[in-house]
């Protein structure tokens, strides 16, 4: 167990001037060299790829970000584009505030910087979604700008190195941090671009959450002999954490409402968790205790009227649909972690015949939020929340499977496209 903090923050003169240099050197031999976003003087390159990068795994923007790049090459392509597309492309990566910003800010540089990203970083910050460490990394790494970044992985370098034991959320320990990470860059603004690149591949590799080299391996970390947090045996203790609150649990019941080779999908509002896009039909989400399991609605016993009342609230001036009696099979149960809150949710699976596909259309009231009846093969063109794609793919397939089955032993039931 790392022991209780007791160091001061050190001002270390002789770390703070060499340090740019002797991080070059150590990025020499063991940064990360050879990405697709390294060593581009396009500020739309740059800031693209480190939106990607908030929050996302390296290797899986290694895959992602070319894509990203093919469908939208420029700034103008990215604001003249639907964001349904943005958020089609973005699928997957999570986060989807992300993708809105990305859609918004590119915007705002056609309309107000002519298409063209301002240099200076406090301009920068000013635009959708770029904080104030995002800019620098714009600005530094196209514009050789001399400014700082500070991600997470940059604040736990900088706390360790120099022995500043509070929690990164409290003001005065990120304004020391700031202060600090200005006083360390490069003289020269041309060596802004390395310098940027050495000092997030150092947190991210080196000086690690859990496993820093000088606790784990052989390798000699270069800032050893300097560092406050390995002399004060404190590596893990910095920077300090903040007790973990609990996240809230919730639960919701989603419906498959099917018609041939499509499904029904609803577009969230954008201010809601996963908005803007497209998701499928839900009920109200109820709170619940951890552990607490809620008692699950068995199919057998829901109409399809209650169904329909479960999933879509408030959507029918009258009483919903009978639809014919379709009935109403109870499908997987999921369960969904986001960032702050855990999710429970319970599919219902009901296949509608023409008939009743037409009297659930006509006797909807879609007011502001959109409905579509979306082909299964087309799935890909639609900004799905992850999960609500997973959840199809794995029903299409059933379904697909469960269909072919009854095509071969019994009389055949052929899927049609919908007209
Ligand atoms: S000595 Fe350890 S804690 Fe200090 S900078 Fe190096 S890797 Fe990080």
């Amino acid at each position: 167990m790392p022991k209780a903090l007791s160091l001061q923050p050190t001002h270390d003169a002789a770390l703070i001037a060499s340090f740019s240099k002797r991080l070059i050197q150590w990025h020499k031999q063991y940064g990360r060299h050879g990405m697709p976003w390294q060593g581009i003087t396009d500020p739309y390159a740059v800031w693209v790829s480190e939106i990607m990068l908030q929050q996302t795994q390296v290797a899986t923007v290694l895959d992602r970000y070319p894509k990203m790049m093919q469908r939208f090459p420029s700034v103008a392509h990215l604001a003249r584009a639907d964001i349904d597309e943005v958020l089609a492309e973005w699928s997957g990566l999570g986060y989807y505030s992300r993708a809105r910003n990305l859609h918004a800010c590119a915007k705002q540089v056609v309309s107000q910087y002519q298409g063209q990203f301002p240099p200076d970083p406090l301009a920068l910050e000013s635009l959708s979604g770029i904080g104030r460490s995002t800019a620098g990394a714009i600005a530094a790494f196209a514009l050789q700008v001399r400014t700082p970044i500070l991600d997470a992985n940059v604040k736990r370098v900088l706390a360790r190195l120099f022995g500043i034991g509070g929690a990164l959320q409290e003001k005065k320990v990120t304004d020391s941090l700031w202060h600090l990470a200005t006083e360390l860059l490069p003289r020269s603004p041309k060596d802004m671009p390395l310098y940027t690149q050495a000092l997030m591949d150092f947190g991210a590799t080196w000086c690690t959450a859990k496993q820093p080299v000088c606790l784990t391996q052989n390798t000699q970390c270069p800032f050893e002999s300097s560092c406050q947090a390995k002399a004060h045996d404190q590596v893990l203790a910095i920077p300090k954490k903040l007790p973990k609150k609990k996240s809230p649990q919730f639960s919701c019941a989603v419906g498959i409402l099917a018609h041939g080779n499509a499904v029904l999908l609803q577009k969230r509002p954008t201010k809601a968790i996963w908005g803007g896009l497209w998701s499928l039909p839900e009920g109200q989400w109820q709170g619940q205790t951890e552990g607490e399991s809620r008692p699950t609605v068995q199919a057998d016993t829901l109409t399809s009227e209650q169904l329909l009342e479960l999933i879509l609230p408030n959507r029918f001036s009258k009483k919903p649909p009978s639809l014919f009696r379709q009935s109403v099979r109870m499908g997987n149960r999921v369960k969904h972690i986001f960032s702050h809150r855990v999710l429970q949710i319970q599919v219902y699976e009901m296949v509608l015949n023409g008939k009743a596909k037409k009297e659930l259309d006509s006797s909807m009231q879609s007011d502001e939020a959109q409905f579509i009846w979306a082909e299964l093969g087309t799935l890909e063109q639609y900004g799905l929340a992850q999960p609500i794609r997973l959840l199809l793919e794995s029903w299409s397939q059933a379904h697909g499977a469960a269909e072919s089955d009854r095509c071969a032993n019994a009389s055949p039931i052929v899927l049609k496209n919908r007209p």
